[in-house]
């Protein structure tokens, strides 16, 4: 993510991210659970603007502008008061610096939020490295990353660029260098998912049913695998070893997800997976044309929100 400076203010576009491996190694004793993921940035970008403001009081800090059309999943309105990421990310920015947050952010929404894409961590990062930058505190990468941690748990993994592997609650992050792009259809359908209810709902199943299709892979070391493969090209090998432990759980909170499963599983894609924590599901696709092809296709299913993007 590169901030860039456009006359007095600044913007940074805001990628989102697909999972194309997640595995949930067990729960800790914070809350949290231990997880080891392959998160790869894509194309489908909010765009973060701020702007000194000549009079603080006299404009919001924060605007949002929504721009999924009428009649599209985004149903649930984005707060802009302090519990938004960017507002958090800016107010812990603000602190560390003993500074009070100045000029006015403005969010351009493109992502589908609680989709499982990362949106809401994606803007915190950007909030820190705007402001960081606006502001002129000059913080290192290093130190960003301790606050993004602070903010969310993939939040750090957006102050970069590229894909990485991300292990502990999702903080730690190993950049992973040399993938090919990649061409993905992504469905984000009516439903939202809360992060938090998967991972309960995971809690809840985890002793009942165990996904053996999961359970072969991750055991047979797949992350590593999946990562050799994609590195070579070798997409269609590489797909058969996507995996989302989180995908059982949130099939079991909302239908869409088998309902996902099995229009994506029609199409002839490489792989597929749900991403994070849902509700977004997604196909790695062959080329580029399969992705457009599909998505038109998919757009006319009344599934929700169809993309074709591809990694950045
Ligand atoms: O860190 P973040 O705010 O994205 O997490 C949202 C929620 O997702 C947490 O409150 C927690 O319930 C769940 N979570 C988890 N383990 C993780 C990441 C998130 O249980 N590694």
């Amino acid at each position: 993510m590169f901030p860039h400076k456009v006359g007095s203010a600044w913007e940074v576009h805001t990628p989102a991210k697909l999972n194309l491996y997640l595995d949930v190694l067990g729960s800790r004793a914070d809350g949290f659970h231990e997880l080891e993921t392959l998160l790869v940035p894509v194309r489908i970008c909010d765009q973060l603007r701020w702007e000194d403001s000549p009079n603080p009081t006299a404009t919001p800090f924060l605007r949002v502008r929504d721009l999924l059309e009428i009649g599209s999943t985004s149903t649930t309105p984005l707060s802009t008061g302090a519990d938004n990421l960017v507002c958090r990310a800016t107010e812990r920015l603000a602190q560390a610096a003993g500074m009070e947050p100045r000029g006015t952010f403005e969010l351009t929404k493109r992502i589908p939020v609680q989709a499982g894409l990362g949106g809401g961590s994606s803007n915190a990062a950007a909030a820190l490295l705007l402001a960081n930058a606006a502001w002129g505190i000059g913080y290192s990468r290093r130190r960003l990353a301790e606050l993004a941690a602070e903010v969310g748990s993939d939040v750090p993994f957006f102050l970069n660029s590229g894909a990485a592997v991300c292990r502990g609650r999702g903080e730690i992050v190993e950049a992973v260098s040399a993938l090919p792009r990649m061409h993905f259809v992504v469905v984000k359908p009516p439903t939202s998912l809360s992060t938090a209810e998967v991972f309960a709902q995971w809690e809840q199943q985890r002793d009942a049913a165990t996904d053996e299709t999961v359970e072969r892979r991750s055991a047979a070391g797949g992350l590593g695998t999946l990562v050799e493969l994609l590195r070579s090209g070798a997409l269609a090998q590489a797909g058969r070893w996507m995996v989302n432990r989180l995908e059982s759980a949130a099939a079991a909170i909302s239908p869409w997800i088998d309902r996902l499963r099995h229009e994506l599983a029609g199409q002839s894609f490489c792989g597929q997976s749900m991403t994070g924590s849902g509700s977004a599901c997604f196909g790695l696709a062959r080329s580029a044309t399969q992705a457009r092809r599909v998505a038109r296709l998919l757009s006319g299913k009344d599934l929700g929100n169809v993309f074709a993007t591809s990694s950045c």
